[in-house]
């Protein structure tokens, strides 16, 4: 914690956050969570370099002309296609975005690796983009973070060209959330040149077309990491599964059947391998939150369309109100993810640069910084896997029957997008992680979660500084939430303690609480350092949309919470109980918030019709 100490003798404890540099929070995970709007920035699209604007110009050319066209060829697996595309991306310089330059890769930052999957969703392949994320991110990032110079210089190269294709083989029978209780082991042979792998994984993505798979086994015990390869002998590869969706993508079983992997294959050291697995499902995370927003503006972009056609009661189905309210939904849940997947690159990037490239422990720094973003890379997963679920249901509703049959082409999305709630860490594990990761940065102290609770128990809604803003109330509706969040956070510490970490009846809400909050913070943010003009203006109405939406859903979460520990807090009487359960606080009723948002919403329909797409892109 960085705290600016002008005179020390001044020092109290109720003076500690006037003394707190907020500012120093950026680019550290968790600093929504404490730092008021009017100290806190964001990174956002509208920010992107020229750099970054060439590379999302060239993903979303390739995307729409050389993938969309051929998209209904992944209705079915076909490898020679995969292969012929995965070949070209990598040739593109795509596959490499992640890794270091001296072994084939470009070494950009975090947000030009994101936007390129952002901008390539537009194809609509969804197995594809599972395969290519596959590949070159939980499939290579545990080389380039924990290889040696030797297995980097071996494998990287041809996985950064698209000669070889990777894959990350974690989950097992007995193990998938509960990734560490993996049965699959590893002993090391009498000549000592290799270790013996016995066991069986499953579901694995690329099962039968990878090259290279990155592996965990357990060594005495001790989880551990391996690169495998086809010189592997005993790696064997079991039959495709028959899916729901993406059913362009490999997915098969491996068996480990006396694998035998060279000794110079182990993945960092014995032991390593729980934190290798779970370290690069991060960044999996928050790109999954990526393909899942343009997701979202896919599916509105083709719902539209069809509408425009299809005529009931001798009008197009767009004039009709309801179908309108879905439109400015979609637009509204896809705009707050995009936001959400931008403010975490930009954050990350923002620690990352001030960093020394030829420092030796860089990717050990680096690892640090993104394992501080657990918070965010796993509200990007959920945030996004449940605007995507929402705006596909809603994109087969708008589609009618039609939705429903499978020569249109609704129906395979709403397939091919069930899996992103289930993998890359179930949306119930990621929002354990939500709360477990807000509880540990508060109970270690990593950032001054507690020195902000103390402080805003004397004023619930602190002074915004910016009086004339157009959003002023707006940003006292935020800074109250912010309030509300540490405070039920307070509480359930107070009643559980550490065991908090095993009440998941309030941790999902207290999880939702959280994200609800990370959303309308990011969006103000993004909002209020956009240049004016038109941009500015339809973002501020879906901005205001946003924050009420979630100010609602927070109260909703917090008083769930609050009825359920009610009889634990030891409040005076009836009318106390009543005010608490009910999150009643005399501030927050002065402000009279309270939005027209189904005018809002008409607003942001008619903007999209005129638009005729997605239209808060830059
Ligand atoms: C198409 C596809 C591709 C995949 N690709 C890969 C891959 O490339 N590599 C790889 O290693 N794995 C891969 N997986 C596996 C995937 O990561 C797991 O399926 C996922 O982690 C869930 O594990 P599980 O299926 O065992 O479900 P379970 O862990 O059995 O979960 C079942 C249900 O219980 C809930 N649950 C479990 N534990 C808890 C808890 N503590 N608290 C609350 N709820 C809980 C879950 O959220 C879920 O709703 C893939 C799966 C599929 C379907």
């Amino acid at each position: 914690m960085e705290v600016d100490i002008k005179d020390s003798k001044k020092i109290d404890f109720s003076n500690l956050v006037d003394l707190i540099n907020f500012d120093t929070f950026y680019g550290r995970g968790g600093s929504f969570l404490i730092t008021p709007l009017h100290q806190s920035k964001v990174f956002s699209k509208e920010m992107f370099s020229e750099d970054q604007k060439m590379f999302a110009n060239a993903a979303l050319e390739y995307a729409e002309t050389r993938l969309k066209p051929v998209k209904d060829e992944f209705k079915t697996l076909n490898k020679d296609l995969t292969l012929e595309l995965f070949k070209e991306i990598g040739e593109m310089g795509f596959l490499g975005v992640d890794m270091p330059e001296e072994y084939g890769g470009s070494d950009l930052d975090k947000t030009t690796a994101a936007l390129v999957v952002d901008y390539l969703a537009f194809s609509e392949c969804g197995s594809l983009l599972v395969t290519l994320g596959a590949h070159s991110g939980i499939g290579t990032l545990p080389i380039v973070w924990y290889g040696t110079k030797e297995q980097k210089e071996k494998y990287l190269p041809k996985i950064a060209s698209g000669e070889w294709m990777s894959s990350y083989a974690l989950t097992e029978p007995n193990a998938g959330s509960d990734a560490m209780n993996g049965e699959t082991t590893a002993y090391l042979n009498d000549e000592k040149t290799h270790y013996i792998l016995n066991g069986q994984k499953i579901y694995i993505t690329n099962g039968s077309w990878a090259n290279v798979c990155i592996t965990f086994a357990k060594v005495d015990g001790k989880m551990t990491g391996f690169i495998l390869d086809k010189e592997c002998e005993g790696w064997v590869i079991g039959a495709e599964e028959k899916k729901m969706g993406i059913k362009g993508s490999s997915t098969t079983t491996m068996f480990y059947e006396n694998c035998k992997v060279p000794v110079e294959n182990m993945l960092g050291t014995i032991g390593e391998g729980g934190h290798i697995a779970f370290n690069v499902l991060y960044a999996g995370r928050w790109k999954l939150g990526f393909s899942s927003a343009a997701g979202c503006m896919s599916s509105m972009n083709g719902a539209y369309k069809f509408a425009l056609e299809r005529k009931q009661f001798s009008r197009s189905i767009t004039k009709f109100d309801m179908i309108k309210r879905k439109f400015a939904n979609m637009v509204i849940k896809a705009w707050e993810s995009d936001t959400l997947n931008y403010a975490t690159t930009g954050s990350i990037d923002h620690s990352i640069e001030k960093l020394d490239k030829t420092d030796h422990d860089y990717y050990v720094k680096v690892q640090k910084i993104i394992e501080d973003h657990a918070i965010e890379a796993s509200i990007c997963k959920v945030l996004g896997s449940d605007a995507l679920a929402y705006c596909v249901d809603e994109s087969v509703q708008i589609f009618g029957g039609a939705g429903f049959i499978e020569e249109y082409s609704a129906a395979g999305v709403y397939r091919d997008e069930r899996i992103n709630r289930i993998f890359e860490g179930t949306n119930e594990i990621n929002r354990l992680l939500v709360a477990g990761t807000f509880l540990k940065k508060a109970i270690l102290e990593e950032i001054p979660i507690r020195d902000v609770i103390f402080k805003r128990e004397e004023n619930m809604i602190p002074d915004v500084n910016q009086s004339g803003h157009e959003l002023e109330i707006e940003m006292s509706v935020i800074e109250y939430c912010r309030s509300l969040t540490l405070k039920t956070l307070d509480n359930l510490i107070n009643i559980y303690g550490q065991d908090l970490k095993n009440k998941q009846w309030v941790l999902e809400p207290l999880a939702d609480v959280v994200i609800s909050l990370s959303v309308m913070h990011n969006g103000f943010c993004r909002y209020n350092q956009l240049e004016s003009g038109g941009h500015k203006e339809k973002t501020l109405t879906v901005l205001k949309v946003s924050i009420s939406e979630h100010y609602n859903k927070m109260i909703k979460n917090v008083k769930e919470i609050n009825c359920h520990i009610m009889s634990k807090m030891n409040l005076e009487d009836d009318n106390k109980n009543n005010d608490f359960c009910m999150s009643n606080d005399s501030s927050i009723l002065a402000l009279n918030y309270c939005v027209n948002t189904i005018a809002l919403k008409k607003e942001i329909c008619d903007e999209f019709y005129k638009n005729g797409k997605y239209y808060l892109n830059v």
